[in-house]
């Protein structure tokens, strides 16, 4: 997947001694590839949306209709709040190993601090925080660059729009038939 600067420009860290603030960096061949800056930005913004959501009232959860993929593109009812939450655990434990798991459910998903982590796994301060930083990083690629959706942008994942159906909604556009044409029977005037 290509990272553009216009992904990156929002998440990156101004003071970032590797990128000055702009998200990407050179990586092998010359290529541009995205800061881990800016992946720790992806990972931050997602986090924060999977903890509005699973703390806010379960009567405020709302039921989104919305076109699901395929050729004749038909609509069903999701529950966004819930799907968001199911991804955001599922993707998380596919990608990370057995240590990192762990690390992820007591300090992101359990709320432990950086002290009661340590304690309970063993860990000094150092390794604890250098695991964050890469299951942070490893997170925000696998958010961004999941196929066919990723969980980040946000706004893509919660309205459904995302560039493939912009495309098909431009080939088949979901316009009412044209009435059917009234012929005018104009009177004639009599010749004397
Ligand atoms: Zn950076």
């Amino acid at each position: 997947m290509q990272w553009t600067r216009s992904d990156t420009l929002v998440l990156a860290l101004e003071p970032c001694a590797h990128c000055a603030g702009e998200g990407l960096r050179e990586g092998r061949r010359g290529k541009s590839v995205p800061c881990n800056c800016t992946l720790r930005g992806v990972f931050r913004a997602c986090y924060k949306r999977f903890r509005y959501c699973v703390t806010q009232e379960k009567s405020m959860s709302r039921v989104s209709l919305e076109y699901t993929a395929g050729r004749d593109r038909r609509m069903s009812y999701g529950r966004k709040d819930e799907e968001y939450c199911a991804d955001f655990y599922l993707v998380s434990k596919r990608h990370l190993d057995e240590f990192e798991f762990k690390v992820f459910k007591y300090h992101f998903l359990l709320g432990a601090d950086w002290k009661l982590c340590c304690r309970k796994m063993g860990l000094d301060r150092g390794n604890f925080f250098h695991a964050v930083y890469r299951i942070e990083q490893k997170l925000g690629r696998a958010f961004r660059e999941l196929k066919p959706y990723g969980l980040y942008p946000l706004d893509e994942y919660f309205t459904g729009t995302t560039h493939s159906m912009d495309r098909a909604a431009k080939v088949e556009p979901s316009q009412p038939p044209a009435p059917p044409r009234i012929r005018l029977r104009i009177p004639l005037r009599k010749c004397a």
